[in-house]
């Protein structure tokens, strides 16, 4: 008897450790699932960057994105008809100067003299272009591809780009909307072909020339012409520094976050492994 009853309490209590072990496995199971359920949606950058190929070059990428820090100013493409007396369509031997020129007939407008240009094929009389015409309200018109021959600076066409200008009077002086659009289309052009100061030049600088008039009557406006192009270029350059280390400081922060997650991680499989042994 007194057997039996030790035998019963024994098989009693050994039922009793399974329901808890199987209690126990299921709790566990369960706040295991809710974690692996939850763990993704505690932070969405960090599985966004997880999906990513983050190394080394994603940070210095940034460095080389730069290109020409100077926006390209609104350009209306009108090129000329291919002909010998405006566009001649042969290529230049690359680019060495901007040359900047005045339009000598006052009031008229960028469409008028790039009209002006494009009949001079049926004219016949005489051989003028530019490769850009800026109107009063700094309307920017192409009338000759950049690496195309175009007639303005005489000796210096094979290797220069061309800007006439328009004006409202006998000074020559330009308006504040055209002078602005030179600015930046001189910026522009410059930082695309590297070139620097002394390789903006007047059609003066080539043959003597009253053109353009202003700024050959007035060669501090001229210095200050070539300042402003450097200033603005200087401008755009910081601006552009300025965005890519911005970027810059973005993408580390993001490997370091995604460091601490890896880090945590591992040790997370460390201490499982050791629980296990
Ligand atoms: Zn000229």
């Amino acid at each position: 008897m007194m057997m039996d009853k030790d035998k019963g309490v024994k098989k009693k209590s050994k039922s009793g450790h399974i329901l808890i072990w199987l209690i126990f496995l299921e709790v566990v199971i369960v706040v295991a699932g809710i974690g692996y359920i939850l763990l993704p949606k505690e932070d969405k950058e960090l599985e966004a960057l997880l999906d990513q190929d983050v190394s080394i070059d994603y940070i210095e990428e940034t460095e080389t994105e730069m290109g020409n820090p100077v926006p390209k100013p609104e350009v209306d493409e009108q090129f000329l008809t291919i002909n010998e007396y405006s566009r001649p369509g042969d290529k230049t031997d690359g680019i060495k100067y901007i040359v900047i020129h005045y339009l000598a007939n006052p009031k008229t407008t960028a469409q008028q003299n790039h009209d002006y240009f494009e009949s001079l094929k049926d004219l016949q009389n005489m051989s003028m272009s530019a490769n850009y015409v800026i109107g009063l309200e700094g309307e920017i018109i192409q009338c000759v591809p950049d690496d195309e021959i175009a007639y303005a600076s005489n000796n210096e066409n094979h290797e220069s780009i061309s800007i006439e200008n328009c004006h409202k009077d006998d000074s020559g002086k330009f308006t504040e909307a055209t002078y602005d659009s030179l600015v930046r289309l001189t910026a522009y052009l410059t930082e695309e072909y590297g070139l620097d100061r002394d390789q903006i030049i007047r059609h003066y600088d080539i043959t003597g020339k009253e053109c353009p008039k202003y700024y050959v009557e007035h060669e501090d406006k001229w210095e200050e012409f070539k300042d402003d192009v450097m200033n603005y270029r200087e401008q755009c350059r910081e601006e552009a520094l300025a965005v890519i280390a911005a970027e810059k400081a973005k993408r580390e922060s993001e490997v370091d976050l995604l460091a601490v997650y890896l880090e945590s991680n591992a040790r997370d499989e460390t201490d499982s492994e050791t629980e296990n042994q």
